[in-house]
């Protein structure tokens, strides 16, 4: 017997597909996501998982849960709508700025919609675990995560609602953190191998998330909105956040064109345009912080991308998260100066514009004279410059610090990120156990995010083609898409086949739809994209069908129990 849940008729499918690109789409994923009918957009970055979409989110949330079951971490949900107190603790209900959802309940108490969990599960491991014989300990959960991002575009791509899985885990020992967060490292290049994504792991900053070290998963596209250095002799790759190649003074004196930004009351924002030779309005990608020679971070929280427009309001709020987290006092290499809660502690900050977008330009700010963080901060009123640094140019074929070998330069969207936090978040609360000695022991820490919802954009933009969508088959939302192209005759064959395929355990999608063409119903095979596409048409009458690859395009006509026997 056919098991009914593994074939889909879609003469009962709830799906409209679409033959024009919603009017707001940019990139491929948006684009087919929606046309396909995976998903609507509700409002602004938030969206409605209709139910081929839902089912390719399931596929994806699937195989992570299998591979972090693997390293034997445990699945649990924590609540998404969190009181304000922890995040004050950790100084992250002011850090995050905007970007945080905030809403009150009915007694006026403050509460947050969650952006990622880190104090919450420092809490739960507080109240769980007491002694080192409860560690080490790996938790996770696939959630709903909220972020007021400044651009929620690209569809799900970068989502104001999201979903993430998030884990964490607590060790004694700094040896300990090193083997979980190996675990994780590898649990991740298993998880974007299954899910057919061509990914790079690269060297990152921490940033606002705090801690040591940090890589993150990039898959290449276009419509990323990350830049990464790539080398393609050896296995040096990193975030153009983390990088530094190449030092050029940018008029050769070994100083930036800085003076004119040094002159009392200018208008940073425009002199920056002016230097930059864009408009007042104009967009920058990754902005780079570079102090004191060293390119220290980064873009601006929630988004890389700097509305110049809006740059008064962010600029000092990435200062204040990107600059004043304790890693970059913890990583001397990386920083001798560094704009902390007490203000720019003695070293100017330059920002440096990805040179894609603009090269060869310099901005300045950092904390007031009273060490406050200071908005739309003008050098030389608002601060003194103690020193110019010199413009940060990284451009393809630089040569790789590893290997000399010329750099390629790409844009990549970050799928997923670990971070090696050590003791931040243990140190804000607290968290001790009873350690072998007797003696309290101060809890060390990971985290590691995947964007599950993300995942399913990046595939899409990965793997689509002319023609639409193109599944790898882990996650596609049928192994087979059995199209019935004709009348009764073929209908009658299409649910044979997708029976007998049910029945060998696949997973099929039929195209039983009355009154609607073959061309149709080809079209919108191809959007789909279901690995398989079996059509049941002209030869139907002696049982034979075409049985097509949707991503190489091979055909070829097989009786129905040749067609049965190749594909389970
Ligand atoms: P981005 O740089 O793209 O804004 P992030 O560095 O802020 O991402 P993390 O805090 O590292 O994100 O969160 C872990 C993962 O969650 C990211 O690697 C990404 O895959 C996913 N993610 C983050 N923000 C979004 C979003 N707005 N929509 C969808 N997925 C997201
Ligand atoms: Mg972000
Ligand atoms: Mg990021
Ligand atoms: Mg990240």
């Amino acid at each position: 017997m056919a098991n009914a849940a593994q074939v889909q008729r879609m003469s009962r499918l709830m799906i409209k597909t679409l033959r024009e690109d919603p009017a707001d789409a940019e990139t491929a994923s948006h684009k087919l996501l929606v046309r396909a009918g995976y998903v609507r957009r509700s409002s602004a970055g938030i969206w409605t998982w209709l139910p081929l979409g839902k089912k390719v989110l399931e596929n994806v949330s699937r195989i992570v849960r299998e591979e972090m079951d693997a390293i034997g971490a445990q699945e649990v949900l924590l609540p998404a709508l969190l009181p304000k107190e922890p995040y004050e603790v950790s100084n992250r209900w002011d850090e995050y700025g905007d970007l945080l959802f905030r809403l009150k309940d009915r007694k006026g108490a403050d509460y947050l919609l969650g952006p990622t969990h880190e104090e919450i599960f420092t809490l739960t491991v507080k109240d769980q675990c007491t002694s080192y014989k409860d560690l080490p300990v790996m938790l996770y959960q696939i959630q709903t995560k909220y972020r007021d991002e400044a651009r929620p575009r690209s569809g799900v791509l970068r989502g104001r609602e999201f979903q993430m899985k998030d884990s964490y885990s607590f060790d004694v020992t700094d040896e300990g953190l090193a083997e979980s967060y190996a675990l994780h490292r590898a649990a991740y290049e298993k998880i974007f191998a299954r899910l057919g994504l061509d990914f790079r792991i690269v060297s990152a900053v921490s940033g606002a998330m705090g801690g040591s070290a940090s890589e993150e998963f990039l898959a290449p596209a276009a419509a990323g909105e990350d830049t990464f250095v790539d080398c393609p002799a050896c296995d040096y790759a990193a975030n153009t956040e983390a990088v530094t190649v190449k030092v050029e003074p940018v008029d050769g004196s070994g100083h930036g064109p800085v003076e004119e930004l040094d002159t009392p009351d200018t208008p940073t924002i425009e002199k920056l345009a002016e230097h930059l030779g864009v408009p007042a309005s104009a967009t920058l990608k990754n902005l780079l912080v570079k102090v004191d020679g060293e390119i220290v971070a980064v873009g601006v929280p929630g988004n890389r991308e700097v509305d110049l427009g809006k740059l008064g309001e962010h600029l000092a709020p990435a200062v204040v998260e990107l600059v004043t987290a304790e890693d970059f006092v913890e990583r001397p290499e990386l920083v001798r100066g560094y704009v902390g809660p007490q203000g720019l502690a003695g070293k100017s900050f330059r920002y440096l514009a990805d040179p894609r977008v603009a090269s060869g330009t310099a901005w300045i700010t950092g904390a007031n004279k009273e060490g406050k963080h200071a908005r739309n901060v003008v050098a030389g009123r608002d601060f003194e410059v103690d020193e110019y640094l010199d413009v940060v140019v990284v451009e393809p074929g630089d040569p790789c610090p590893k290997c000399g070998t010329g750099l390629k330069i790409d844009r990549a969207i970050e799928i997923g990120h670990i971070f090696q936090l050590g003791r931040k978040y243990a140190d804000a609360f607290e968290l001790d156990v009873l350690g072998q000695n007797g003696k309290p022991a101060r809890v060390t820490m990971g985290s590691y995010g995947i964007g599950v919802s993300r995942a399913v954009a990046a595939l899409a933009e990965q793997t689509h083609d002319e023609a639409g969508l193109c599944w790898p088959r882990e996650v596609a939302p049928a192994d087979v898409h059995v199209v019935a192209a004709g009348k009764a005759k073929q209908t009658e064959l299409a649910l044979s086949v997708g029976e007998q395929l049910g029945a060998a355990g696949l997973r099929v999608l039929v195209d039983d739809r009355p009154g609607v063409s073959p061309g149709v119903k080809f079209t919108d095979a191809e959007l789909l994209g279901v690995p398989t596409i079996v059509v049941a048409g002209r030869r139907a009458g002696e049982g034979v069908v075409e049985v097509k690859d949707r991503r190489t395009g091979e055909r070829e006509e097989l009786t129905v129990e040749e067609a049965v026997a190749k594909l389970s």
